[in-house]
């Protein structure tokens, strides 16, 4: 893999705001790059710094190699996809998708080839006369993503450009969004406060607070084997249990509050030890219900308090322990399956290859 953008120790600030602060990432070529983070964490300024719209307080970025320091914006290989579309409402769609080549020279024939291409590829294809004003709000996001994607940028940068969408609409330009990268192969970076949209459609993604990125990892990595309680309550739920290190070296010998004594891996475990106080991590699913035949050595007893019908999942809250710590766990439903009842004595098996360790 060979490194298309660069961003070195980049921050930018605002006044008394540090919007970035001190930022390093390496995005690959043809990646699928999402920066993720609650509001206010900084996310648009970095990306707007990427397309040259902010000028870094501090530090370098490098796109292919080259130095962007001073680059405007229309002179970098990049291109933007905002959230409010930001098309043309007195165009039509094929002029919306030829405006940036307004000023190429390029033959009649040779446009008309290029904008049919790119508006099949997003899927809308014969609708080149159609007013914008006359488009869905899906069409006109797709309308934005041709008009970006019709000058070839190495790296297309995407501003939360799904968020103005209805759930079902939004899930759909998911998936197109991740065949259309895939097929153009190009760089997207793209915006995102919504994790789940962040780990169905990236193979990288950088978890961003307070203007610092605190993880890059694959969708998987950062949901297993998350590196703070920070990310790990971010993305997804996660049950944190106190926990006393009782024995330190290669594997983590360690007394917690629900679970009892257990050891686990080093590599489970994130931060430096410094006091012997750790929280110990695990997601609702690595949690089984069973009933009392089917326990394993370790299991704990525990008592449903509350109960949350998803569909395929439900929520289940037990009370384990003395009765005042609870344990969220989320058991697949398959069809006729009989709920447990609130009240219900139950046993938990806990996975505990899955557990994560953190110690400050
Ligand atoms: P959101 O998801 O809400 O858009 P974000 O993570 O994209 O948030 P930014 O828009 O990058 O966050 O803003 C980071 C911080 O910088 C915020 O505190 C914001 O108020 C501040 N900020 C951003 N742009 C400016 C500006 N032009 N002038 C002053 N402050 C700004």
């Amino acid at each position: 893999m060979t490194t298309l953008v660069e961003v070195q120790d980049i921050s930018k600030s605002f006044g008394a705001v540090n919007a970035v602060d001190g930022v390093s990432l390496e995005i690959d070529q043809g990646q699928f790059f999402s920066l993720l983070g609650p509001s206010g964490c900084g996310k648009t300024t970095l990306l707007r710094l990427i397309a040259g719209f902010e000028r870094p307080s501090s530090g370098h970025l490098l796109i292919d190699n080259k130095p962007m320091d001073g680059v405007e914006p229309n002179l970098r290989p990049t291109n933007m996809v905002f959230q409010n579309y930001a098309i043309f409402p007195h165009l039509n769609v094929e002029q919306n998708v030829a405006y940036g080549l307004r000023k190429k020279s390029i033959s009649k024939i040779e446009k008309e080839e290029m904008i049919n291409q790119v508006l099949e590829l997003v899927g809308l294809s014969g609708l080149n006369q159609r007013s914008a004003n006359a488009l869905s709000g899906g069409q006109k996001q797709r309308v934005a993503l041709a008009r970006a994607l019709i000058l070839k940028p190495k790296v297309l940068l995407l501003d939360e450009p799904l968020s103005a969408l209805d759930k079902k609409l939004r899930e759909q330009m998911q998936l197109e969004l991740r065949h259309l990268q895939r097929a153009v192969g190009i760089t997207f970076i793209l915006v995102t406060h919504d994790q789940e949209e962040a780990l169905t459609m990236s193979d990288k993604v950088a978890v961003m607070f307070d203007g610092k990125v605190e993880q890059v990892a694959s969708p998987r990595e950062l949901y297993e084997r998350p590196t703070s309680q920070r990310v790990a309550s971010f993305i997804g739920a996660m049950n944190f249990i106190n926990g006393t290190v009782m024995e330190a070296k290669n594997e983590i010998g360690i007394n917690s509050d629900i679970l009892g004594p257990l050891t686990i891996s080093r590599s489970q475990v994130f931060g430096d030890l410094t006091e012997n106080k750790i929280i110990i991590g695990i997601r609702p699913e690595r949690i089984s219900i069973v009933s009392d035949g089917s326990s394993v050595a370790g299991s704990i007893s525990g008592r449903i308090t509350d109960a949350s019908y998803f569909g395929e999942t439900t929520y289940y809250k037990v009370a384990c322990g003395k009765g005042s710590e609870t344990l969220t766990v989320s058991a697949q439903n398959s069809f006729g399956q009989m709920d447990y009842q609130i009240g219900e004595e139950v046993k938990l098996n806990v996975d505990i290859k899955s557990l994560v360790g953190f110690l400050d």
